[in-house]
């Protein structure tokens, strides 16, 4: 039981081979994980059995940045943190693609301090904001799917010198916060 059953090996393809490069990168996205706090936590559980992140073909997570071609940026970078962050950036093989995850990569979150950059789309081209405090593992999923219909579309555009421009999609909340199951009060007697 395999392809061979549905296609019958005999047969003949024809296609761009643009396509079947778009094709072979989305479908083998190598995320490098740039996690510094709770999001972190989440975007490991999208790897678990749970969410199982390898039906999508991101699952190789690797911890050198020579091999990776997708950052996740997961968690609130403090200043001292960004110099390290662009360097990674900057060492990934191109093409390459990120993902902001959380409020606090996108906009520092509720650490309104000079210690912590306020965006770092400030500092790195950012393709995706996955929304939340934290995002849900499917957010995160939403997140990489949104990547791979960029690749899909070779939507990457670049500047007159040859530098990639940043895609800014900002996804949606993909769920409805749920009430709290008992009433919460404070102080109360
Ligand atoms: S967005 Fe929320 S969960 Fe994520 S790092 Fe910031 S405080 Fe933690």
């Amino acid at each position: 039981m395999g392809l061979e059953t549905a296609i019958p090996t005999d047969s003949v393809l024809t296609t761009q081979l643009n396509r079947i490069i778009n094709w072979a990168r989305r479908s083998s996205l190598w995320p490098m994980p740039f996690a510094t706090a709770c999001c972190g936590i989440e975007l490991m559980s999208t790897a678990s059995s749970r969410y199982d992140l390898a039906r999508f073909g991101a699952e190789v997570m690797r911890f050198s940045p020579r091999q990776s071609d997708l950052l996740i940026v997961a968690g609130r970078v403090a200043v001292k943190m960004l110099p390290v962050l662009q360097r990674i950036y900057m060492q990934m093989c191109e093409p390459k693609w990120v993902i902001s995850m959380g409020a606090c990569a996108s906009t520092g979150g509720v650490f309104d301090t000079y210690a912590v950059v306020q965006g770092v789309d400030q500092f790195i081209p950012v393709d995706v904001y996955v929304p939340g405090c934290p995002p849900r593992p499917e957010m995160l999923l939403e997140g990489i799917m949104a990547v791979q219909r960029i690749i899909d579309e070779e939507n990457i555009p670049y500047d007159g010198e040859g530098h990639r421009l940043p895609l800014e999609i900002a996804l949606q909340p993909n769920y409805e916060p749920r009430p709290q199951p008992a009433e919460v009060s404070i102080g109360a007697t």
